[in-house]
Parts: structure tokens; C-alpha cells; sequence
């Protein structure tokens, strides 16, 4: 077999080893069936019991309220992007407000301008989006259709360390890159929404959390695939799902269920991955330079520049050397950036960690 890699990637990313032990001994023929995963019915019994172990295992991971509904949807975090509106903005008569921290809540708020009127509650680019809001500097209106959010800024590595208070508007929020990473208050949210492939599972699944009684608010006259009321009535079988992928986040939340024992213990794991490189970076005098002010770092990437950009790329040469890939930062920032998800164990960022003080004495 080839040799497996430390693998840094934003997205799509590292999965557990094990899930892909499993879905490798698995693939020709699903236990007691005969048929691989990639030839099943998706009105078979057999994936109708996979797809609600997959919800049930949320579920229990989450601890999510009853009055919820979990949706397997397609069309990436971006559509989500659009569905949101659509469902909750417009026709509303109101306006949404968006909190901009970085790339991908811009992206959303620029999306959702599209379907209804939208007005920036607070805006990072001042600050070359480095931090979240304090609460005094949201400019929430109360009547807002909804607040929208993105919990972790993948690209700039900007994380809310908790929900901000938003009263009785519904709360949405893109969790794409730090979902399943920690315990989350799932009450506090009207929607909370991840596509797979940073933290869940593969490419081609979107998970959606959705408060019920939001579903009253789609309009009549969406299509079906974009209609949240329509699709949670299918249970997210209106059409062909993405059988292989909702395999793939089922296996992933067995393991964190059964194998790393809960999300508690998967955040206390991620915040000493972390905690391992920042200190590295706040330690090298200048050497490597963090974007996010301290109190708002991102658990789940971690961007960092060198001082002279001449040293890039040795930097990620020699670290490729070692097996330390996908390093490099988003094209926007540049620099560089290692992903640290759920399924990149300790052992990686140690290695890493060890690299960056060598590469910094080395190069001082
Ligand atoms: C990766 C990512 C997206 C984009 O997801 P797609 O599935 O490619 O549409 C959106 N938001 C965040 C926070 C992300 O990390």
C-alpha cells in the first residue's frame, strides 16, 4: 500500500484511519447484504437503517432537542448559502443581518443579497478579518428575519469561542469547518449547517439542523430541492441522496461515539493540537506570525506567515520532505495554514510542531 501522509488539508480533508479501514473492508459487499455501499437502493432497508444510525449518532453527539429535524442535503455549504434566504428572507418583508468575519460569511451575505435585503451587522475587513465582534459592536436589529454566522473562518482562522447573543432571532450559522469539533448548544440555533468534508465525512453531503417550526416559513413557490419545508417532509430522500457519503458520516460518528469517547473529549483533544502550534508560533519571535488575535483563534486551522516570504517555499518543501503536506495558505492570504481537524491525530501536529522549531532555528 502507498504510504500514508500527514495530510494539512483545508478541505476535503484527513478522515479517520479506522472509517477508512472499514469502508475499504466493506466496499465490495455491506455486512449481511451482498451489494457494496455504491450499489445500494437508497429506499432500501439497508441504507434506511444506515441513514438513521447517521442521524441518530448526530444526534446523541449533539444532543439535539427533538423539535429539530436533520437533513442530508447536496449541493455543498454554498447553496446552503442561498437556501437560507430563500427559505427565511424572502418574501419576509424584513432584512437579515449578517456578521462578516471572513471569506465565507462574506461569500454568504453576498449570496443572500440575491433573495432579500441584507444589512452587515458587523463587518471584520477593517481588521483584515483577524477577530469575531465583541458583543457591544453587533448592530442586530431586533426584527431581523435572521442573524447569520460562520462559527470558524476556515480561510482567515477566525472561530467564535461561543454563540453571540442574538434574543429571539433565529440564529444561522455556516459550522462547516469546526462541526463535530466541540459541544455546541444546539437550542441556541434556528439553523446550523456543515458541508462534510472538513470535519463529517467526504465531499457530497451537507448536513442541516434545522429548528421546525423555520419550515412554515419557506415559500410555496421554491423548487423542491431548495425548499426546506419539502425536503424534511422526503427526509432527505426526495431523490437520490448521497449514498456514499452519508455512509462515510455515519462511520465518522460511530468512531467519535465509540472511539474518542464524545465530542467533549474530541474538543479537549483539538484544543491541544492547537494550543501545540500556536505556542510555537507566539514562541519564535517574530519568526512565524499568527492572522487571529489570540481570543479569537480558530481550534481547526491554523494560517500563519513567515516573516520573509522567501523562506515559504523552503518552508513547505522541507515539510513535504517529512510528510507533512497541503500546508500552503489560501490563495487570498497566502502563507501557510495547517488544518488540524478531528482526524488529524496528535501525532501529526507534534511532528509539525517539531518541524516549524527546527525550520525557525534553523533560519533565524
Ligand atoms: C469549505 C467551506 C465552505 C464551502 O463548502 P462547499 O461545500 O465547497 O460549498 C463554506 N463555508 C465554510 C466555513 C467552509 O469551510
Amino acid at each position: 500500500m502507498e504510504k500514508r501522509v500527514f495530510n494539512f488539508s483545508p478541505g476535503p480533508a484527513v478522515l479517520p484511519l479506522p472509517v477508512l479501514q472499514e469502508a475499504q473492508r466493506d466496499l465490495l459487499a455491506l455486512p449481511g447484504t451482498g451489494i457494496s455501499i455504491l450499489e445500494i437502493s437508497h429506499r432500501s432497508k439497508t441504507f434506511d437503517k444506515l441513514i438513521n444510525e447517521a442521524e441518530n449518532n448526530l444526534r446523541t453527539l449533539l444532543n439535539i432537542p427533538g423539535n429539530y429535524r436533520v437533513l442530508f442535503l447536496q449541493g455543498g455549504a454554498l447553496l446552503q448559502f442561498g437556501m437560507a434566504p430563500m427559505n427565511l428572507l424572502r418574501g419576509s418583508g424584513k432584512a437579515a443581518d449578517y456578521l462578516v468575519t471572513g471569506t465565507w460569511s462574506k461569500k454568504a451575505c453576498q449570496e443572500a443579497a440575491t433573495q432579500g435585503s441584507v444589512q452587515v451587522a458587523w463587518d471584520g475587513k477593517p481588521g483584515n478579518f483577524n477577530r469575531v465582534p465583541k458583543p457591544n459592536e453587533m448592530k442586530l436589529d431586533p426584527k431581523a428575519a435572521y442573524v447569520y454566522m460562520a462559527s470558524n473562518e476556515t480561510i482567515q482562522g477566525v472561530q467564535f469561542a461561543s454563540e453571540p447573543e442574538v434574543g429571539n432571532v433565529p440564529l444561522v450559522c455556516d459550522s462547516s469547518s469546526d462541526f463535530l469539533s466541540r459541544p455546541v448548544p444546539v437550542e441556541k440555533y434556528g439553523i446550523l449547517f456543515a458541508c462534510a468534508q472538513k470535519n463529517a465525512g467526504p465531499a457530497g453531503v451537507t448536513i442541516v439542523i434545522i429548528r421546525d417550526d423555520l419550515l412554515a416559513r419557506s415559500p410555496a413557490d421554491l423548487p423542491s430541492m431548495v425548499n426546506y419545508k419539502v425536503l424534511a417532509d422526503g427526509k432527505s430522500v426526495l431523490n437520490t441522496p448521497p449514498t456514499f457519503a452519508i455512509y462515510v458520516v455515519k462511520l465518522v460518528t460511530d468512531w467519535l461515539i465509540k472511539e474518542i469517547g464524545g465530542l467533549a473529549k474530541m474538543a479537549e483533544l483539538n484544543r491541544r493540537k492547537a494550543k501545540l502550534l500556536y505556542e510555537v508560533i507566539d514562541q519564535s519571535k517574530g519568526f512565524y506570525q499568527g492572522h487571529a488575535e489570540p481570543g479569537s483563534r480558530s481550534v481547526m486551522n491554523v494560517p500563519f506567515r513567515l516573516a520573509n516570504p522567501a523562506h515559504d517555499e523552503p518552508f513547505l518543501k522541507a515539510a513535504a520532505g517529512r510528510g507533512l503536506v497541503e500546508l500552503k495558505g489560501h490563495r487570498s492570504v497566502g502563507g501557510c495554514r495547517a488544518s488540524i481537524y478531528n482526524a488529524m491525530p496528535w501525532e501529526g501536529v507534534q511532528l509539525l510542531a517539531d518541524f516549524m522549531r527546527e525550520f525557525c532555528d534553523q533560519n533565524h
